[in-house]
């Protein structure tokens, strides 16, 4: 496997890698990952349909991107993706993945049209005092010192930010500005989460600083991901013939290893709760979608709140990734990332909207006809004050395909679940789904002598909690997280948010489809580039649109210097005069 980028490779089709009709393939889990890798065995590896077997626990597709209405509970989306043009592996796939909405279209071209007739951007991304507009006006409002904190950690080596935290790398300086408020709202960082993934994070994104304060970076599918993305690939897999088996859990892959040859050898699993095994040989591929953001992640209801349950078990995703880690150093340290639910769960919750009484205070803030089939809010609106750090967010709607029509499908989301509300006083965690209603209801401006009512009549909200969502974020080293393919490894991968890959950033679509197109090369050896993370971070000119950005606009000369170092840049600039680099400074508003 190796990188590439332009277009000659990416518009270019590989041969039929050898010996591949005598292959089979065995993907554990039916999430992003898992289907990519199908996919790319498919299309680009040109192995056989019916070799290929899906063994999924759940009795649907596409672990974390769901999106379901649950017989008398309600329309679920436990989360909502924000994407980029930059996601490179998964553009590259959906070009090839028929949509089922339109004939003939991909779900690529489905989704360009869309975003181009309709781009994405917030008219107010945060709200202060009960649904006013809190005035971030575009602004990171961060200080010359707090700049200088990210770039240090923008420039600080992988090495040193092994098992760092945030708080070890920004002060005040940051964690209070708007810089902040954006970020961590955005992407769910907590102040607590690895420094080194939020660096990661910053050089993956940097050509989007300008576009984070108000969205424009951002872009949607028409509904729910399990609609515009899921099921166009669970169709296109089923086209092959590709063999989905639901109910099946992995209790463990067994792997005979040695230092010159790793290869699995058996996978256990749980079917009906039966113990039954599969054989493997050198030409039988494993791929494994290990640990898992929405493992043991619950649903409540309108009149119930949604279990917290940490507990591991066998069969699921974590419990797998022990068994496997204790077979060899290389395959990683899962209790770096499971350990402690308290500093990785969230909650969300989708709101039903059933009448119109709620409408208005929403119109308020988002200064959109929420109704229109276009972008709402653009984004989510954060509310500042809120104790459970509440977010939300209205994408275009209808947001499910078999939606009425004069209902509104809102997803909601709190960093905090175990601080007690501002209007409930009681946390996140312990609320049913009418309650948490309530607490954004009074967070955008309802009445409070009609919250109750407004959020038992007017919606129907259903809670969900996520142990495990920010698992990815814990504080890490390298090691902690297998390779896609770890050394040696001649018939298994490891796919998804825990398995290492160069410099993309976990908690993405792309990162999940990245690990399935890496795993999916190396292992058949396919002679063709996979596309490198987009390389922006060594583009001088997204740099220095960077660079001016998040200080809004202020040039390096309006810095607060020091004498000895106005007197250096003073040289600099004099020794540039008449040049290039004094043309592209200027044209980027450096100076
Ligand atoms: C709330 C939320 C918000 C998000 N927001 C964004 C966003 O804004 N932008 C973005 O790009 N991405 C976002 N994501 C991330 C993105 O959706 C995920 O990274 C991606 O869907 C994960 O796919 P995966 O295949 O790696 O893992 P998963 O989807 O977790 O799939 C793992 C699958 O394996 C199955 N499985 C696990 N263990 C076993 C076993 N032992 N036996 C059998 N089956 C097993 C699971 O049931 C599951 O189906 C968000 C995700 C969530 C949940």
């Amino acid at each position: 496997m190796y990188y590439s980028s332009g277009n000659y490779e990416a518009f270019a089709h590989p041969r039929k890698p050898e010996g591949v009709d005598e292959k089979s393939a065995y993907i554990v889990g039916s999430g992003l990952a898992a289907l990519s890798a199908a996919c790319f065995l498919v299309r680009d590896g040109q192995m056989k349909g019916e070799h290929i077997h899906i063994l999924e626990k759940e009795p649907i597709p596409g672990g974390a991107c769901d999106g379901y209405k649950y017989e008398n509970v309600g329309y679920v989306m436990r989360g909502g993706r924000e994407m980029d043009n930059h996601f490179e592996c998964m553009w590259d796939l959906f070009r090839s993945i028929p949509s089922i909405e339109t004939e003939g279209v991909s779900v690529l071209d489905e989704y360009y049209w869309l975003n181009k007739a309709d781009p994405n951007y917030s008219l107010c991304r945060a709200t202060v005092n009960r649904g006013k507009d809190a005035h971030t006006d575009g602004k990171f409002s961060i200080s010359d010192k707090g700049a200088m904190e990210i770039m240090k950690l923008f420039f600080t080596p992988n090495e040193e930010l092994q098992d760092k935290r945030i708080t070890d790398v920004f002060d005040e300086e940051v964690l209070d500005s708007n810089f902040w408020l954006y970020w961590r709202t955005m992407f769910a960082f907590e102040n607590w989460h690895s420094a080194l993934e939020m660096k990661l994070y910053i050089q993956r994104f940097i050509h989007h600083i300008g576009g984070l304060p108000d969205f424009k970076a951002l872009r949607f599918t028409r509904y729910n991901q399990y609609e515009s993305m899921i099921l166009p690939m669970v169709k296109y897999l089923e086209g092959y013939g590709v063999q989905f088996h639901y109910g099946v859990k992995v209790v463990n892959v067994a792997f005979d290893c040695t230092p010159q040859k790793k290869q699995a050898t058996r996978i256990d699993i749980l079917r009906d709760g039966k113990e039954d095994a599969i054989t493997l040989t050198e030409n039988d591929l494993v791929f494994i979608t290990n640990g898992g953001c929405v493992e043991n992640s619950t649903i409540g209801s309108q009149n119930e709140p949604a279990a917290f349950n940490t507990q591991i078990k066998a069969g699921g995703g974590w419990d797998m990734w022990r068994k496997i880690a204790a077979q060899d150093p290389s395959f990683g340290h899962p209790d770096k990332f499971c350990h402690n639910p308290e500093q990785s769960n969230w909650m969300s919750a989708t709101v039903t909207t059933l009448d119109q009484r709620i409408v208005p205070y929403i119109k308020n803030i988002c200064k959109r006809d929420p109704f229109s089939g276009k972008v709402v809010t653009g984004g989510i609106v954060s509310v500042k004050d809120s104790s459970w750090l509440l977010s939300w967010t209205i994408n275009r709607q209808p947001q499910f395909r078999d939606q009425p029509k004069d209902q509104l499908v809102v997803w909601v989301y709190g960093l905090f679940s175990d601080k007690p509300g501002d209007f409930v006083k009681k946390p996140m965690r312990d609320c049913t789904g009418k309650e948490i209603c309530m607490e954004w209801l009074y967070h955008i401006g309802v009445p409070e002598d009609e919250i109750e009512d407004m959020a038992e009549n007017s919606a129907n909200t259903v809670p969900c909690m996520m142990p495990f969502i920010t698992a990815f974020f814990m504080p890490r080293a390298y090691g902690d997280r297998p390779d896609v393919v770890p050394e040696g490894a001649v018939n298994f991968a490891f796919l998804g948010q825990f398995a290492e890959t160069k410099r993309d950033t976990i908690f993405t679509t792309e990162y999940s489809i990245r690990t399935g197109m890496e795993a999916v090369y190396t292992l058949l050896n396919i002679d063709r580039g996979v596309p490198e993370v987009w390389g922006s971070v060594y583009d001088l000119r997204d740099l220095l649109n960077a660079t001016v950005q998040l200080r809004d606009g202020k040039k390096l000369t309006d810095m607060e210097l020091g004498f000895k170092e106005r007197l250096a840049l003073k040289e600099v600039l004099k020794k540039i005069q008449g040049t290039d680099i004094e043309k592209l400074l200027k044209e980027y508003h450096v100076i």
